[in-house]
């Protein structure tokens, strides 16, 4: 099972190549049991949804997820 910090890390990734079986897997898993990281994943979800509309530009975006993940930092107490 992914620690929270994992699991964003990996949910960060998905961008950059794409995850394997196990790592996929284990990202559901952990975002189906874990509210924290569940509302993450559908934040970075809407907002790439206003990426690919041009609701929103590439900078606003790489600001809002920088925001979703500071948040999350600062409830760190919380992660698991
Ligand atoms: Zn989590």
């Amino acid at each position: 099972m992914y620690t929270c910090k994992e699991t964003i890390e990996l949910l960060t990734t998905a961008d950059i190549r794409p995850l394997t079986l196990r790592e996929k897997l284990g990202v559901k898993m952990h975002t189906m049991l874990c509210k924290i990281c569940n509302a993450y994943n559908k934040q970075v979800k809407i907002i790439k949804r206003a990426l690919q509309k041009h609701e929103i530009s590439d900078v606003e975006a790489q600001q809002a997820v920088k925001n979703i993940s500071k948040t999350l930092s600062a409830n760190s107490e919380f992660l698991h």
